[in-house]
């Protein structure tokens, strides 16, 4: 196989799990360049598996012969009934809340935490309840290669903590480690991740002999 994969992804947080979990398996993670000059497909999938299928092989039509890396994944809260699920990325954005057009900075992930303390706003820590769930697929020629995917149990608290990680991390509380997702090092939270879990089940189908640490 070849020892380059292009991840289909602008998102820094990750490409930089990506790079650090494909190390282990002597595979190198390089970002889909084209991506900032085309249009991205719109994610119409219903489930996480159907988006990222639909990105991988739209994707790889843009690398013809390499294998693409696509992946979609997002928070599932027990007590919203699995939202914002799919729409993760959008939560806030789908409630009206954005950054002006000429905002200097990029402020979804703290809309989008704000969005989702306002949801949960007076529910007690027991009803809290969420996992991650990240679906990743490998194309190439349009043709899907590998599907896998990973998720990872936790709680919301009430309030961030933490600076690391992005998106919902501040707010994602793991008991076993009483940290959130923002006060780990990337190396643990790719060894418990969603998106951790789902590369290392990709990895191995497409390298099935990876370097031993
Ligand atoms: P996607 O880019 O469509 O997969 O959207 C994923 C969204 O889910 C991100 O923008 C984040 O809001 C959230 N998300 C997914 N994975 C993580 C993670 O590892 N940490 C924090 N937020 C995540």
């Amino acid at each position: 196989m070849s020892a380059v994969l292009y991840a289909a992804t602008t998102n820094q947080g990750k490409l930089r799990d990506f790079s650090t979990a494909a190390q282990a398996f002597g595979i190198e993670i390089e970002p889909l360049t084209i991506l900032a000059t085309i249009p991205a497909p719109e994610e119409t999938g219903a489930t996480f598996k159907e988006n990222a299928i639909l990105k991988a092989i739209y994707y790889s039509r843009f690398a013809p012969s390499e294998i693409v890396l696509a992946d979609d994944s997002g928070l599932e809260v027990e007590a919203l009934n699995g939202a914002p699920g799919v729409r993760s990325a959008r939560f806030a954005s789908d409630a009206g809340l954005a950054d002006s057009p000429d905002a200097p900075l990029d402020n979804t992930d703290v809309w989008n935490n704000i969005v989702l303390l306002q949801h949960l706003a007076g529910v007690p820590p027991e009803k809290r309840k969420a996992r991650y769930y990240c679906v990743l697929a490998a194309a190439r020629n349009e043709e899907i290669l590998h599907i896998a995917s990973g998720s990872v149990e936790g709680i919301i608290l009430e309030a961030p903590r933490g600076t690391g990680g992005f998106g919902y991390d501040p707010l994602f509380y793991l008991p076993e480690l009483d940290r959130t997702m923002a006060e780990i090092d990337l190396e643990t939270k790719l060894s418990l991740s969603h998106r951790g879990r789902a590369l290392q089940a990709l990895l191995k189908l497409l390298s099935p002999n990876p370097k031993p640490h």
